[in-house]
Formats: structure tokens, C-alpha cells, sequence
């Protein structure tokens, strides 16, 4: 089995211990990874630190050059990446599965080295001249999660460093093989202590955000985390990006064919096994249409087959571990005792590996914990609505705001309803899809901050201003 190690000022480095990877397709191990401690995590950020003193003053070419580099490294190892990723994740290798992924974490590091930052002039008249520069910030903590590990650590890594500033990644515990061996191969094309990786118990994560030299955290994860990475961050004012959980709701016009938009609604909400902060998780549809609605879904979904994420046969993989596994269940447990109606799905099948079925819970009614709490797994409930203001206020009625989604023929009609949703984004007749130039953040507990293109990466950088 590979020895996976930490990179510290690019260096691989091991610990004294290791801990066991599960691959949830099977229950087994994944391979073992080292189990870092606070020391490991001083050593990333003062080797961070020491390599931020040079860094920072690189030219925009090097540091531009520097993400196209990765880009072209990632694409080198894109399989290699792929078959750990889904090793671990359990996400199969095909469709938007484990090579989709590393095809957007190569999409996203070479978008952002064309992404510019210029000098912008405020004022050059005969009174003077007001310069607006856009500085970095110092070593960036970036802590990812286990749905998309290696995407959201390019959407951490590639801004920092194109902007100039210094990296220690912590990967979630779930998965972090598939971080350690791709920070290890991005070494290879950047100087040593720009990108670190640190790897461990559950008690490195604190140390990391609460360190006097972080200028900056950017996470992806539970707001329930969110909020605590927020409260270690005030010690010295940490800048921070947090990306938190959603509880997208979509809603379907009673205009649409219901055959026509199943298949758009179902990877909306099923991309990752459900696994994904902005999938849809409430569909509302109109009472005309609703039963439509469902046994368009329940046909389309009941062709889809889930399975081992190396089987090149699946399509959609296990959930990713117990904890989230037990969530999943529980909260389908708990629909159904109140009265919902599952229409696929919702019982566990015998076998190994976290296989929770795909599930379409009809009847679901908001209080309903299935409804009003963020399920991240592979059940959509299917909530009934006869007046539409009434569907988006229920939509808005979440402490969530990451996205959103609205189904119609009539363009205009959706547009108008969409830009009433209270969320960072809305997409017409889709749901989640995301581009590299298109800003990506939550609104309410969703998060704090941008994601992507240029506000985005203004997000690395702080304001200097110039009188001259
Ligand atoms: P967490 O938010 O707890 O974990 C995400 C990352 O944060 C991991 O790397 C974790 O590592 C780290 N972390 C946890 N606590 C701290 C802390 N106090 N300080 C610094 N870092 C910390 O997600 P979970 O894995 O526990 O999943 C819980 C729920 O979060 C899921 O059920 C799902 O609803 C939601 N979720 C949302 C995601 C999204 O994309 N928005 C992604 C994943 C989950 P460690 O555990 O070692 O501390």
C-alpha cells in the first residue's frame, strides 16, 4: 500500500502514528495517513511563513505561470488522482463522478491564472494621483471537506496563490489521501513552502485557525463548524471565506413537462450521492403537476445504477461515511413517521459500504426535519404548493442561503421569481452548476464571502492605497 505523507516546506513528512482510511464502497481501508500533531502544523505555517517572504514579491507572470503549472500537472496525474479519489470519496470514476472532478480542479487552476488583478487609478489630476493596489495577505489556512476534497481545495489553493500569498491545507479526516498525494505532486511545480499539507486528529484543525501567523482561513464545511472557525479566527482578526451548508429548495411552475425536466432535477439534487452543499434539497411543485412531477422522477431515477465508485458500471456511489450515513436514515426515518410517503428508495439494503438507496419522499411538508434540516445524501423530498408567493416564501423561510432554483417554460415569469429568492445564487431550468468566472457564496448561515472569478480572488488580497 503507497506510504502517503504530509508536504511541510516541501518535504514529505511523516508521523509517528497513522490512521485508517475507510473506503465506503466496501467498508475496508483506503490506506493510512498520517496522524500529524500540533508540532506538524507550527512547522507548515513558519515553513509557509519563511517561503510567504519571497512569494509575496514574485511578478504576476510567476505567480500566473504558477497556476498554469498546476493546472498541467493535475491533468499529468488527472487518473492517478481519480481512481484515489474515488477510492476514499466513493464517488465513481466516470459520469460527474471522480474524473469530473479532477477535470474542474484543472479548469479552475488554469482559469485562475488568467484572472488579472490591475493597479486601478482612482484619481491623476494636477492635485495628485490615488492608486489602488491589491496586496496578499500572509500564509492562508484552507480547511476542506470530504464531498469534494480535491475541487474545493483548488478552488482554496489556486486564489491564494495566484494572489500571492502562502497555503496549509487540512483536509477533512474522511478523505484526506487523495490531498496528501495531490499537494505532493503540485510541489513539484512550485517552490518549496508555498503549498503545505498537514494531516491528523480532529485536534490540528483548531490549532491551524487559531495560529498567530494565519492571516486568513478560507473553509468549506458545516456551518455548525463554520461558526467555531469564526470565533478562533477573532484573536488577531483573522480575514476569513466560509463556505457553509444550504438547504437549497427549487421550485417547479405548474407550465412544465414533467418528463422534460426530470432528468435536470434529479442531478441537481443526486450529483454526489446528495453530497454537495449546493444540490437541491426541497422540491417544491406545484399541485397540478406534482404527481407528474414524482413518477417522472421515480422513473428516471430507478435506471441510474449505484455501486463501488471503482466499478466503471456505477453512476452514483455510497455515502461517504457513517456519521452522514446514520443522518441520511434517520431524518427518511423520521419523514416517514410523520407521514411522507416514499415513493424509491428509503430502505438499506444488506451489504457492505454505505449504500443508502436513491429515495424520493413524496408528501413531505415543511417542519418536517427531512424538509427543514440539510440531509447532504441521496433523498429528495417532494413538497406540494397550489400558490406560488406562498412556495418562494417557504423557500425563504431557512436560515440557509447558498442557492436555489426555479422550473418553468416562461422565462420571465422564473426570472421575476428567481430574484426573489434569498440565496447567493439561483439558476432558471438547472441547478448547481458552477463556472469559474461566476462569483459563489452563500448569503444568512450559507457563509461569508466569494468564491470564483475576480471578486473571488480580490477575497486573497488586501486594499493599499497610494497617494502620490
Ligand atoms: P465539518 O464542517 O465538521 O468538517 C469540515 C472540515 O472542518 C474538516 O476538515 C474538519 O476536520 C474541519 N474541522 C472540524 N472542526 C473544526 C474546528 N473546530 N476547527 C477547524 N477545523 C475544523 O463537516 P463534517 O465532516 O463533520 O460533516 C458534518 C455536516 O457538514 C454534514 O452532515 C453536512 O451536512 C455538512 N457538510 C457540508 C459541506 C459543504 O460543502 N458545505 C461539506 C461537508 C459537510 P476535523 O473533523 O478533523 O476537525
Amino acid at each position: 500500500m503507497t506510504d502517503f505523507t504530509m508536504t511541510i516546506d516541501g518535504n514529505p513528512v511523516s508521523a509517528t502514528g497513522t490512521f485508517d482510511v475507510i473506503n465506503p464502497s466496501t467498508g475496508g481501508s483506503a490506506g493510512q495517513c498520517p496522524s500529524g500533531a500540533a508540532e506538524d502544523v507550527n512547522a507548515a505555517i513558519a515553513a509557509a511563513k519563511a517561503a510567504f517572504a519571497s512569494w509575496r514579491w514574485e511578478s504576476d507572470h510567476t505567480r500566473s505561470q504558477a497556476c498554469r503549472d498546476m493546472a498541467r500537472v493535475l491533468g499529468e496525474h488527472a487518473e492517478e488522482l481519480a481512481v484515489l479519489l474515488s477510492t476514499e470519496q466513493g464517488k465513481p470514476l466516470g459520469g460527474l463522478g471522480a474524473r469530473f472532478e479532477l477535470g474542474g480542479c484543472q479548469a479552475w487552476a488554469s482559469n485562475t491564472a488568467d484572472l488579472e488583478l490591475p493597479v486601478e487609478v482612482v484619481k491623476d489630476d494636477n492635485e495628485g494621483r490615488i492608486e489602488i493596489h491589491r496586496k496578499p495577505l500572509g500564509v492562508v489556512a484552507s480547511i476542506t471537506p470530504w464531498n469534494w476534497p480535491l475541487m474545493i481545495a483548488i478552488w482554496h489553493i489556486a486564489p491564494a496563490i495566484r494572489a500571492g500569498n502562502t497555503v496549509v491545507v487540512k483536509p477533512s479526516p474522511y478523505t484526506p489521501l487523495s490531498t496528501l498525494r495531490m499537494v505532493e505532486i503540485l510541489n513539484t511545480v512550485l517552490p518549496a513552502g508555498v503549498l503545505n499539507v498537514v494531516t491528523g486528529p480532529d485536534s490540528i484543525g483548531p490549532v491551524l485557525t487559531s495560529h498567530p501567523d494565519i492571516a486568513k482561513v478560507t473553509f468549506t464545511g458545516s456551518t455548525e463548524t463554520g461558526k467555531k472557525v469564526m470565533a478562533s479566527a477573532t484573536n488577531t482578526l483573522k480575514r476569513l471565506t466560509l463556505e457553509l451548508g444550504g438547504n437549497d429548495a427549487a421550485i417547479v411552475l405548474p407550465d412544465v413537462e414533467p418528463a422534460a425536466v426530470a432528468e435536470g432535477i434529479f442531478w441537481g439534487a443526486f450529483i454526489n450521492s446528495g453530497q454537495t452543499c449546493a444540490c437541491m434539497k426541497r422540491l417544491y411543485v406545484h399541485d397540478d403537476i406534482y404527481d407528474d412531477v414524482c413518477s417522472a422522477l421515480v422513473e428516471f431515477a430507478a435506471k441510474i445504477p449505484v455501486g463501488d465508485g471503482l466499478d466503471e458500471d456505477s453512476v452514483l456511489g455510497p455515502v461517504q461515511n457513517a456519521m452522514q450515513f446514520a443522518k441520511v436514515r434517520d431524518l427518511v426515518n423520521d419523514a416517514k413517521a410523520s407521514g411522507a410517503r416514499v415513493l424509491l428508495g428509503g430502505e438499506v439494503p444488506e451489504g457492505n459500504g454505505y449504500f443508502y438507496p436513491l429515495t424520493i419522499v413524496a408528501d413531505a411538508t415543511d417542519g418536517m426535519r427531512l424538509v427543514d434540516e440539510e440531509q447532504f445524501g441521496p433523498v429528495l423530498p417532494v413538497i406540494r404548493y397550489t400558490d406560488i408567493e406562498d412556495a418562494v416564501t417557504r423557500a425563504n423561510a431557512s436560515s440557509m442561503g447558498l442557492g436555489g432554483s426555479v422550473w418553468s417554460k416562461d422565462m420571465d415569469a422564473a426570472k421575476k421569481l428567481a430574484l426573489q429568492f434569498e440565496s447567493g445564487t439561483v439558476w432558471i431550468n438547472g441547478h448547481g452548476g458552477l463556472n469559474p468566472n461566476a462569483p459563489f457564496g452563500g448569503v444568512k448561515q450559507s457563509g461569508i464571502g466569494t468564491e470564483f472569478g475576480v471578486d473571488g480572488l480580490k477575497e486573497f488580497t488586501a486594499i493599499q492605497t497610494l497617494h502620490a
